[in-house]
């Protein structure tokens, strides 16, 4: 078995049921175990600024499959949930979902680069990931909770259950 921890985000069309809606998918994958989901935090957008903030979470699931087959599966629950791939970076969507992590690999082909190549410099991926795994040492040897500590809040809102 592999641990894997998974980014989500979303801020079209009820962000927050987008993500309740990618969980319940993510708990139905085949040759996966789910093991826990982080609360739900609001965060700014990156990039394009014209475009709603965003709500997003780290799930983590224990898993079988190769990355690039779970890779396919995530994917593939992005686009049952509407996403459409438009040319703008970081533009709007209603579902994306990132492997951040997978187990202890380092992996740097042309469709995955793993750990998430934001990871560290994202506080709605690290402050989320650290609630999950506040003892998580990175494939780099560094501890998130370091990276934490010198990563700005920049406006994330931990919500509500
Ligand atoms: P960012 O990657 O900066 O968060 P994004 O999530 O909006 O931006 P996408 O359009 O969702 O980017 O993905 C673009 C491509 O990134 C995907 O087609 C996928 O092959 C590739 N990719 C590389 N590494 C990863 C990873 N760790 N998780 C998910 N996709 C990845
Ligand atoms: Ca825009
Ligand atoms: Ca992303
Ligand atoms: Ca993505």
């Amino acid at each position: 078995m592999y641990r894997v921890y998974l980014g989500l985000g979303a801020n079209l069309n009820s962000p927050k049921a987008q993500l309740d809606n990618a969980v319940m998918a993510l708990k139905k994958l085949p040759n996966c175990e789910f093991i826990a989901v982080s609360h739900y935090y609001a965060s700014k957008p990156m990039g394009p600024q014209d475009q709603p903030d965003y709500i997003n979470a780290v799930a983590c699931i224990d898993t079988t499959l190769a990355p690039q087959q779970l890779l396919d599966l995530t994917q593939a629950i992005e686009l049952e949930h509407g996403r459409v791939r438009k040319a703008e970076r970081w533009g709007p969507r209603t579902l994306d979902i990132d492997l951040l992590l997978f187990d202890e690999q380092m992996i740097n082909t042309e469709r995955l680069t793993v750990p998430h190549y934001g990871l560290t410099e994202r506080e709605f991926v690290v402050f989320p990931l650290l609630e999950l795994a506040p003892e998580l040492i990175l494939p780099s040897g560094i501890s998130l909770q370091a990276i934490a500590n010198k990563l700005p809040l920049n406006n994330l809102q931990q919500l509500p259950l």
